[in-house]
């Protein structure tokens, strides 16, 4: 269903397959799910991973030239899959994308050092889980040690800012992972706010918060993180960047909207949001044209989906 939707939709997919097994991770070990996690859950990392390769034996691990969808893998965090389960998720993503959600709040880092003696980043890394196709998310509360770890593995990172606001997690330490080696990337994490351009512009604005200084991640860098960081993280390496080669995916910012108008085009980064999103090409498909998706009205699409689901 998720990948018709996605065709439909004019998305290209990367479905990112998560190992979820236990309820959180405590100062004595993993919890059980509670009633609502059961459903994330394959019972055991066996299990997940019979499921995962059925899942990915229907899609070509490194899609031909118009192929829309690959499979990847995700251990959803070290509070979620025990460590000597980890190694079972690292081989079966071999040659794949693969996730992990790391050390979004500093509890998850408080268990994991006494349960473990080690920081989630540690565990990882000695789990063979880090690495360039490995892209870490959030990687908010971190050790000098893991970020050096990170960066010299070039693992990615995937930032959420409006996800880590909303959660009250903290500010991550994103000037200091590119200059450590990581390529930084961005997500929502959530469906309260999809806005890309304002993820882009609050990795800057997060550092200034922390950091008291301004321009501390340039402009460049954001875009990169939009877009060909973005795609390397879920496994299309021929998509993100304008070169003769690269996949046709394109997208056009209106310059006289209320934000934009006066902007330098350098500048859109910091003053656009994505309803001044005006064309998207997809593989060389027009999914956007003058702000109108194919589908017609998203937003009224979505309002007419979800409002069932409260009655
Ligand atoms: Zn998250």
């Amino acid at each position: 269903v998720l990948v018709e939707a996605a065709s439909a939709a004019g998305i290209r997919l990367t479905l990112l397959d998560t190992c979820y097994l236990a309820g959180g991770l405590g100062p004595n070990g993993h919890l059980p799910l509670d009633p609502v996690q059961k459903r994330f859950s394959d019972g055991d990392a066996a299990g997940w991973r019979r499921r995962f390769t059925l899942l990915a034996d229907r899609f070509d691990p490194t899609p031909s030239r118009t192929g829309a969808v690959r499979v990847g893998a995700a251990i959803h965090s070290v509070r979620a899959v025990a460590a000597t389960d980890i190694p079972t998720v690292v081989a079966a993503a071999e040659g794949r994308p693969l996730h992990v959600h790391l050390s979004e709040q500093p509890s998850e880092n408080a268990a994991c050092q006494s349960y473990y003696g080690a920081t989630p980043t540690a565990l990882l890394h000695v789990s063979g889980v880090l690495g360039p196709s490995t892209t870490a998310v959030h990687a908010t509360h971190l050790t000098d040690d893991d970020i050096s770890l990170l960066g010299t593995s070039s693992t990615a990172v995937c930032f959420c800012p409006t996800t880590e606001r909303d959660l009250a997690d903290g500010i991550g330490p994103a000037r200091r992972l590119l200059d450590a080696g990581s390529r930084p990337c961005l997500g929502t994490d959530q469906h309260a706010l999809t806005d890309l351009l304002e993820e882009a512009r609050a990795l800057e604005m997060d550092e200034r918060l922390a950091s008291g200084e301004r321009g501390r991640i340039e402009l460049s860098q954001l875009v990169e993180a939009l877009t060909v960081h973005g795609q390397r993280s879920i496994g299309w390496v021929d998509a993100g960047e304008l070169r003769v080669g690269a996949r046709a995916d394109l997208v056009a910012v209106r310059m006289d909207s209320p934000r934009t108008a006066g902007s330098l085009v350098s500048q859109v980064v910091m003053s656009a949001s994505a309803a001044d999103v005006d064309a998207v090409i997809v593989d060389g498909r027009t999914v956007v044209e003058g702000g109108r998706h194919v589908l017609g009205n998203v937003g009224g699409l979505l309002q007419s989906s979800i409002e069932p689901l409260w009655r």
